[in-house]
């Protein structure tokens, strides 16, 4: 860093600066905020503020800019949502007393994975902060939601452990992820996709410092309570999150109460891709809530419940007990609708206390916050008198019995804290009265000594014969008499002048002097009490913080599960049937698309059925375009991932062998900034799915090998259907515009052919939407040209083309029949020929020539015969 001053100040800011290199320190300086030299520069340019500069006793004068320090919130809200650091940097002596240049320390390090304050993050969004280390295949985990306290650790082992950690980042798309190096970029791993990464000195990530930190953090004499025996990676990184945040907060977290590890395994795997596909909590296309499955299922009321329904959806389950209690959950309150409206209701009144409660612990809970608070505690009574109420489902039970009322926290603030306090603590008026004896009387003094400066203004008044006389005060000179001109010859000599004005003087006297003493002497004692009394409340409500924590999650639950009861009413959604994996079975009567039914105009919607049992485990599923193809494997997929999440599904009947695994391939895309083309995504995208998948997974397939040449594709697409159908034996829903797959049906009986249904009128082809057995035998796809408007020109140009190339179809030499399965015979085995059969003219002619009896001259003859008869194919129409 250049040299940017030499004053004293400039020197102590270079100082604390070089401490925090990769911040912007924002050094206080009255009532603003300062920054200096390049940070100045920085800020200025990403806040739309003022660039100024300060005479630091050098030549140059130094950049700088600011901000005032009531309203910094909002700036650095800013910085960190760009993904930068911002280090605050307080005067920690009163100027007054200081002698020389006043002690100053940065007080806090605010990062995008640290921020704690609601209006820097979003409250339906987790916010986390993630820590990874490894290598190849084996790779640590450990993440956490600062804001409310959640902590998870995790390790990915094997050869695609690498994969695995990609996906589960991907799914929790942290704001800020810590890693073991020196802060250069290019070390961090490509699956690492994170606006902030932070580098920590390789030693925080040592499994002895790190299990350390973690010990001393937990009070506890062993990780083994944790499940972490034997997960040193993990450790690792729950231990550099620890490290993290004491550094940044200055201050342990002790909002941080456990540290969860878990089993990636354990739950339903849903790698990036399938899960950018299914659009489960982002569309693909604007990357947002808005349009996605989630925005249709969430119907919670509060902060919590709506990040928690997230998760659910985020790690669907493979455990069957634990789904079934949750569906039973669900079931008992889609049944018990005053029950289910109570709850709602009373939910709407439940603030964001899992965040709450961990700006309490960091006192910085403002007064009105705690008003909040003091009206969630007030329903939980209600809550749990309602949950009491309802009968039929263990789970509901459990939450009954976990939910605490904490009557006493309640007690508390509302014998402390005033009706309606203001927004801070700047001006008191916050505790109640009748709470603290010594603030009452100080507020009596406060009040009295108003009382007799009134007194003392009508006094004087009278004894001078000034009718306008009036008292004021300000903030420079404090109490004061102000005379108009007109009356100036009635000012007694008692009277001191302190003040001229345009149109009058200020006065004071030794009475009124004596008055303010006692005021201010009583405004300023009283202010001082309340911060004591205030920081005193907040701890002990931070001392409940256990219990308010485990009741904001059994709200949390209880959010959940009302909301997917609601779900199931209105959408009229039913509760699925689950099955063992084993059992191997998918079943669903009027199955419909979460969302595609919500988005249609009037409700319009058909459903359909899948029936996949017994050895089926391929369809292939042909029809026009437009026709609903992929809706409907669409439909499949998310009531499967439903389902997992503890969710009635929109059908009819549903039977649902648990799946191990989700895979949706979807339309085509590059992925230019990793350097690969169109071809190679899908590719890469097939090529993880033929490794990973299973006989209990589901995979939706829609179109594959469309991306290269047509053949090139069509036996990609062949060769991938055969694999999935008789190797891996999964489930499999494959939309298709090939139509020769649907020649598989006749090779393999676990194949079968659906198709969407279209009914044609002239010219016109109307969508049925709905799927039925067998295959479909053409694609419409010029009547869909000409429904989305192309030219009439090209699509009478497309017909021509289309019937000429239908013309030149040389039945029986390009049946796709002729493919059979790869045991058969060779001469079985040719595979499918090309529908265009160009040239095969040329091939009979040079089948038909006899080598043996022809001269060199004869050969260059035949030679150029055939150069001409390619050509004639090529212009069209084979000569017959
Ligand atoms: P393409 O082959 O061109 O990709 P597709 O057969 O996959 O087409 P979809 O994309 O599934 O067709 O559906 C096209 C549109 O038809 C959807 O956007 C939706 O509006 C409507 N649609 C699909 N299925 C249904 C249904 N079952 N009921 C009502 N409308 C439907």
């Amino acid at each position: 860093m250049p040299m940017l001053g030499k004053t004293p100040m400039m020197r102590q800011y270079q100082e604390i600066k070089a401490r925090y290199p990769d911040t912007i320190l924002f050094f206080r300086l009255g009532d603003f905020y300062e920054m200096f030299g390049p940070d100045a520069e920085l800020a200025s340019r990403e806040l739309e503020i003022t660039l100024t500069g300060r005479d630091a006793g050098l030549e140059a004068r130094v950049p700088m800019c600011g901000v005032p320090y009531h309203a910094a919130d909002n700036y650095i809200a800013r910085l960190i949502q760009k993904g930068y650091k911002v280090a605050i940097c307080e005067q920690i002596e009163d100027p007054r007393s200081a002698r020389g240049i006043v002690r100053r320390e940065v007080t806090r390090v605010i990062t995008p994975g640290t921020v704690v304050e609601s209006q820097m993050i979003a409250a339906q969004y987790s916010n986390y902060l993630a820590a990874v280390t490894g290598r190849q295949y084996a790779w640590g985990l450990a993440y956490c939601d600062v804001s409310t306290g959640d902590f998870y650790a995790a390790e990915f082992t094997g050869p695609d452990a690498e994969n695995r950690l990609k996906d589960e980042l991907f799914r929790l798309s942290p704001s800020e992820v810590l890693l073991p190096g020196e802060g250069i970029k290019d070390k961090t791993p490509a699956f690492i996709n994170c606006p902030a990464a932070t580098y920590l000195e390789k030693g925080v990530f040592s499994f002895r410092r790190a299990s350390q930190i973690l010990l001393e953090h937990f009070g506890v004499l062993s990780l083994e309570s944790f499940g972490c025996t034997g997960l040193t990676l993990a450790v690792a990184c729950a231990g550099a999150i620890i490290f993290y945040l004491q550094e940044t907060q200055k201050a342990s977290p002790r909002q941080i109460k456990t540290l969860k590890q878990y089993s990636p395994d354990l739950y339903l795997l849903i790698d990036s891709t399938t899960f950018r596909n299914l659009e489960l909590t982002r569309t693909m296309r604007f990357n947002e809530k808005k349009g996605s499955l989630l925005e249709i299922m969430d119907k919670t009321k509060t902060a919590p419940g709506s990040r928690l329904l997230r998760q659910w959806l985020e790690k669907p389950l493979t455990d069957k007990n634990v789904l079934e209690e949750r569906l039973s959950a669900v079931e008992v309150l889609t049944k018990q609708w005053s029950q289910r409206q109570t709850l709602r209701k009373l939910l709407e009144e439940i603030y964001d206390l899992e965040r709450l409660m961990t700006r309490i612990l960091y006192n910085r809970a403002g007064p009105r916050e705690l008003v909040s608070l003091r009206n969630s505690l007030a329903v939980l009574p209600q809550i749990k008198n309602v949950l009491g109420s309802l009968e039929g489902s263990a789970y509901l039970k459990r939450l009954h019995g976990e939910l605490e009322t904490l009557d006493e926290a309640y007690r508390l603030l509302a014998r402390a804290i005033e009706e309606d306090p203001p927004y801070n603590l700047n001006n008191g008026g916050v505790i109640r009265q009748g709470y603290d004896p010594q603030i009452d009387d100080l507020r009596s003094s406060s009040r009295h000594g108003k009382e007799w400066i009134a007194r003392l203004e009508s006094e004087e008044k009278e004894k001078t014969g000034i009718k306008s006389l009036k008292v004021g005060f300000n903030k420079v000179f404090g109490y004061y008499f102000e005379v108009t001109k007109a009356n100036l010859s009635l000012v007694p000599e008692y009277f001191q002048r302190k003040q001229t004005l345009a149109n009058g003087e200020r006065y004071v006297t030794k009475e009124l002097l004596e008055l303010e003493n006692q005021v201010l002497g009583a405004e300023e004692k009283l202010l001082a009490r309340e911060l004591e009394v205030y920081n005193q409340v907040l701890a002990e409500i931070g001392a409940a913080a256990e219990t308010l924590q485990k009741t904001t999650q059994v709200l949390a639950q209880v959010d959940v599960l009302q909301s997917m009861a609601e779900l199931a009413v209105q959408n009229d959604y039913v509760r699925p049937s689950l099955l063992d994996k084993e059992e191997n079975r998918l079943f669903f009567r009027e199955l419909r698309h979460p969302v595609v039914e919500k988005l249609s105009a009037n409700n319009y919607f058909v459903p359909n059925d899948l029936q996949f049992a017994g050895d089926t485990s391929l369809c292939i599923i042909t029809g026009p375009n437009m026709g609903g193809k992929s809706t409907y494997i669409r439909s499949v997929a998310l009531a499967v991932v439903m389902a997992q999440a503890g969710s009635f599904v929109p059908a009819k009947e549903a039977v649902i062998s648990l799946r191990d695994r989700v895979f949706a391939r979807v339309g085509a895309s590059d992925d230019l900034g990793s350097g690969q083309s169109t071809f190679m995504v899908e590719m890469n995208e097939v090529a993880n799915i033929l490794r990973n998948a299973t006989p209990y997974s589901l995979v939706i397939l829609d179109e594959v090998g469309r991306g290269t040449s047509t053949y090139d594709g069509l036996s990609m697409a062949w060769a991938v259907s055969e694999y999935l159908a008789t190797v891996l034996k999964t489930k499999t829903l494959f939309a298709t515009h090939y139509h020769e797959l649907t020649r598989l049906e006749e090779s393999y009986p676990s194949i079968k052919n659906l198709s969407a249904s279209v009914r044609e009128k002239g010219e016109e082809i109307i969508f049925l939407h709905k799927i039925v057995e067998g295959p479909a035998d053409r694609s419409y796809g010029i009547q869909v040209g000409r429904l989305a408007g192309l030219p009439p020109e090209v699509i009478g140009r497309a017909e021509d083309v289309l019937n000429n190339m239908e013309r030149r179809h040389i039945d029986g030499q390009d049946n796709p029949a002729a493919v059979t399965r790869p045991e058969q015979d060779k001469e079985k085995t040719a595979g499918f020929v090309p529908e265009d059969a160009a040239g095969s003219e040329c091939l009979a002619f040079l089948e038909k020539m006899d080598l043996l009896n022809i001269t060199p001259l004869e050969a260059l003859n035949k030679l150029y015969q055939l150069q001409e008869m390619l050509k004639k194919e090529r212009r069209g129409g084979v000569e017959k």
